[in-house]
């Protein structure tokens, strides 16, 4: 028989805070239903490997669920589907609502861009009869961590005459692949002793890309002339086409279950695909929705959201102030009545490195999805901090839909730092708050979520769309 509580035991159940872990929470079939749609995650992430590739799939998607091109002079009635590409980077799908656009939108954004190494305007070179690729790389990398990692090559060339050709090349079983190396341990004293930011320098970034001559004795850069000439064939590009071309260096490998009970995924880019693949499926999934629902794949977050794929610039405003205009509203009523989630990743608590995160605060593997209300640097600096009213709201949409969702704050008061889209919101007088999946090594290239907390995300961003 039971033991009759104590009015002590009785109390706390009242009175204490009480986030379990999702899986002690959820029941079997549900779990289930969790690892079912991490396979269309990993799938989605193995094809999707840069900003550009997550818009060509995402369009292709949107485009059989029934969305169409944007049309800024079309009424929509409410339940039709659409989108506006920006610049092949970025891209916002929208479901008008039944609401009058005045009431406001429900926005989610994420990014679509992550860390990795972009080619300079002259990469080729030839250095002692072997090839190599000079690299700028792009977001915060510990760069010792992106040597002797096998990767593939990703983007797009505007070749002289205005053509374009598109590289993909490294992904395909029997492709060849690519990497940078590093200095065997055995001759790497002096290295060693270098600061960890300096193990592998910037201009160390270099990508071994060939080291078989082309057969001729007389000329010189034999290894160099040998590449040119292979990407000439391939794809009809000569040397100055690097300098109008977007070329991406990433992990060649595929998005894999990571751990015996497959609870984790792992993957290059999760930063912010987590919550771009989720708030996808959410949208593609929002049916006659009340409000009228935007999800906006930023580009640039990586860089601090500059440039006109980014979202420090005015595509999302110009976006909601044209539908507005072919609707009869002034485009600022919309846009400060709308209300937004943040769809970005969080620092998950990783035993093995407790110092920096405060647990109490922390984000916390398979916990569900973490909302932070801030991020941001030593004393909240460059950051939107959510009202408390505003989180009131979400916390209480969360727990009405049976969201398993945590708080997190990103690491301790003077750990480091950082930021989300989340503030180029709030300076547009929107409400929004940061909602999104914790992840273990974020920015490396190799990152690692919990299968619990991403299918928890796309509940959160489905629930918000739902909400009338
Ligand atoms: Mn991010
Ligand atoms: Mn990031």
């Amino acid at each position: 028989m039971e033991k009759e509580k104590s009015q002590a035991e009785l109390l706390k159940d009242k009175l204490f805070s009480d986030k379990k872990n999702a899986y002690l929470v959820m029941d079997d079939k549900e779990i289930d239903e969790v690892y079912d749609f991490c396979e269309g995650y990993k799938d989605f992430l193995t094809k999707a490997k840069i900003e550009r590739e997550f818009v060509t799939e995402t369009i292709a998607r949107a485009r059989k669920m029934g969305f169409s091109e944007f049309d800024k002079n079309r009424k929509y009635a409410p339940g039709d589907k659409f989108y506006v590409l920006n610049r092949g980077k970025a891209v916002i799908l929208a479901v008008m609502g039944s609401r009058p656009l005045d009431d406001g939108i429900r926005l989610t954004a994420a990014h679509i861009d992550s860390p990795r190494l972009d080619l300079k305007q002259h990469p080729l070179y030839e250095d002692r009869e072997i090839a190599f690729f000079k690299t700028h790389y792009y977001g915060g990398i510990k760069k010792y961590q992106w040597s002797t990692v096998p990767m593939s090559l990703h983007g797009v060339v505007i070749r002289a005459d205005g053509s374009s050709v598109e590289v993909n090349i490294g992904e395909d079983e029997g492709d060849p692949q690519f990497c940078v190396c590093d200095l065997l341990i055995h001759l790497a004293d002096e290295q060693m002793k270098r600061p960890a930011n300096k193990i592998i320098t910037g201009e160390e970034l270099n990508i071994l890309v060939g080291s078989r001559p082309f057969k001729d004795d007389k000329a010189s850069e034999l290894v160099k002339l040998n590449i040119l000439n292979i990407l000439n064939e391939k794809y009809n590009i000569i040397e100055d086409d690097f300098i109008s071309a977007e070329l991406e260096a990433v992990p060649a490998y595929k998005a894999v279950d990571i751990g015996f009970d497959r609870s984790l995924i792992g993957g290059y880019g999760q930063d912010d695909k987590v919550c771009a693949y989720t708030q996808l499926e959410a949208v593609l999934e929002t049916e006659n929705p009340a409000y009228t629902c935007v999800s906006v794949f930023a580009d640039k977050e990586e860089i601090g959201s500059m440039g006109n794929t980014g979202l420090e610039s005015s595509y999302l405003k110009y976006f909601i102030m044209r539908l507005a205009e072919a609707h009869g509203y002034r485009g600022i009523d919309v846009i400060s009545a709308t209300q937004a989630l943040s769809a970005d990743v969080n620092a998950a608590f990783d035993p093995t490195f407790p110092e920096p995160i405060e647990y109490r605060n922390g984000a916390k593997l398979n916990y569900g999805v973490a909302v932070t209300k801030y991020t941001g640097a030593r004393g909240k600096s460059g950051t939107s901090d959510a009202s408390a009213e505003f989180m009131g709201k979400v916390r209480k949409l969360f727990d009405e839909a049976n969201v398993q969702w945590q708080t997190g704050e990103l690491g301790k008061v003077d750990a480091g730092g950082g930021g989300t889209v989340a503030m180029y919101l709030a300076n547009l007088d929107i409400d929004v708050i940061d909602v999104g999946v914790p992840v273990l090594s974020m920015h490396s290239p190799f990152e690692v979520t919990s299968k619990i907390d991403t299918f928890m995300a796309y509940k959160a961003f489905k629930c918000f769309f739902a909400e009338n």
